[in-house]
């Protein structure tokens, strides 16, 4: 269940994830994008550090609004409306339930809504729909997390800008995938 304390730790063990991994992430999107996805993600997740360090939240849905907001904002590109969208659509329901499995459920639909990819497209979605499948059966941990991103090794890309490189974006791991991978693991790090 989300409450103040370890949403605002998830996001900053999530900010902190990509600070170290922002090369990386960038190195991922260099072969099968335009090697922006770190540089896009670490812009981000520093606005909404600073962001919530500078206003003082004290309900979820408005820290999970801030971050949307932030997002949207500043990350820019194909993967900031949709973490955003996702992110907004967790702050809606958010005053409804503080449930995790139901709140990544609402995230993952607005990603559809608006990126219309479907699972095996090689996507930030073949992360997202694993994990939340876990968590409903309440058996997330890391190797659900680390399976799900390795898995878009062998994808061919058909959405996104990846699907520019067709047949040879086969053999690198989706960049999305990867910062969603980060997403995962810092959630159950910061013990949501
Ligand atoms: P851009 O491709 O505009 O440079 P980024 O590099 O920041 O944006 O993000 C790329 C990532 O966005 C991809 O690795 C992929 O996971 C994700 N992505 C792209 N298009 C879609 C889509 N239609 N649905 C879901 N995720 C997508
Ligand atoms: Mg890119
Ligand atoms: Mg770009």
């Amino acid at each position: 269940m989300l409450t103040v304390e370890n949403t605002l730790k998830w996001l900053e063990l999530f900010n902190a994830k990509i600070q170290a991994e922002k090369d990386y992430l960038s190195e991922l999107d260099t072969p099968i994008g335009d090697g922006d996805h770190g540089n896009n993600m670490s812009r981000g997740l520093l606005a909404v550090h600073e962001a919530l360090t500078t206003q003082s939240a004290t309900d979820v849905p408005s820290i999970l609004k801030t971050t949307a907001m932030m997002l949207i904002s500043k990350v820019g590109g194909a993967s900031g409306p949709l973490y955003g969208t996702a992110f907004l659509e967790m702050a809606k329901l958010s005053s409804t339930t503080l449930e995790v499995a139901p709140l990544l459920a609402a995230g993952l639909a607005g990603i559809q809504k608006r990126g219309h990819a479907q699972v095996g497209e090689k996507t930030l979605i073949d992360v997202w729909t694993p994990v939340i499948q876990a968590v409903e059966a309440d058996m997330l941990d890391g190797a659900t997390i680390e399976t799900a991103v390795m898995a878009t090794k062998d994808m061919q890309a058909t959405k996104g800008r990846a699907s520019y490189v067709g047949e040879r974006s086969i053999g690198h791991i989706d960049p999305g995938a990867a910062s969603s991978g980060y997403l995962f693991t810092t959630m159950l790090m910061a013990g949501v």
